[in-house]
């Protein structure tokens, strides 16, 4: 199975720090006045501060690898990595730019709990091209357009997450259910969830004593539905 996983907004908090680079206050994410869109530190600024910050964003050589983690971070990093342990696998993806983008961020998905992560950088930031082609099982992701997008370009069997903010609540409510998009209040919960789908859904092949993990009897790998396995010496 693959994963696909955003950073910011699902496990880095982009916008504290980029508030803060801007000399913004910061918004405590439970403030019912959180603001409505995901780049709300962009409304306290003028187009020369912006350009100037974002300036200063793209030539540092920490700014990605300083991002601080939401409060489930930690968690959601455990689980995947047991995932990617067990033979999944887990693509973080980011359209993030400037200095070392890819080390920066793998330095900092090391720190908060997944060594050794793929990290994929998308200059375009066509994320769902990149799911088309990673071929993705699951996606976790806080933007409604990528998400979206990613729905009608990806293939059926494509189980998508949105990490539900304030900025994206709406859509959560209204959108999501046309777009079969699942919301989540974070990430433990999206990996969570497949993890009880794949009892629900997978077992061992009980034709051939258990040489391939299946959907359903027929579609072992092992034996194909007919007991005669190699793997098992019962051929
Ligand atoms: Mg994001």
């Amino acid at each position: 199975m693959k994963y696909m996983v955003d950073l910011d907004g699902v496990l880095a908090e982009f916008n504290r720090s980029f508030a803060a680079q801007l000399g913004v206050p910061t918004i405590p994410l439970d403030d019912k006045s959180w603001p409505t869109k995901w780049d709300w530190p962009e409304d306290y600024a003028s187009p020369e501060q912006l350009a100037e910050v974002w300036n200063t964003v793209r030539a540092s050589k920490h700014f990605w690898e300083d991002l601080p983690a939401f409060p489930w971070t930690g968690e959601a990093l455990e689980l995947l990595h047991a995932e990617a342990l067990d033979g999944e696998e887990v693509y973080f993806v980011t359209s993030r730019e400037g200095v070392d983008i890819k080390r920066q961020t793998e330095r900092w998905l090391s720190k908060y709990g997944f060594p050794e992560a793929t990290v994929l950088v998308s200059t375009q930031g066509d994320k769902a091209g990149i799911a088309h082609d990673l071929d993705a099982d699951v996606m976790i992701d806080d933007r409604p357009e990528v998400l979206t997008k990613i729905r009608e370009w990806g293939k059926d069997t494509l189980r998508i997450y949105l990490q539900v903010h304030p900025y994206n609540s709406t859509f959560a409510i209204r959108a999501a259910e046309d777009y079969r998009i699942l919301p989540v209040e974070s990430p433990v919960t999206a990996i969570r969830s497949e993890y009880a789908r794949r009892e629900i859904y997978q077992h061992d092949c009980d034709v051939c004593n258990g040489a391939g993990t299946i959907a359903s009897v027929g579609s072992c790998p092992a034996c194909h539905g007919t007991g005669k396995s190699k793997l098992n010496g019962n051929a």
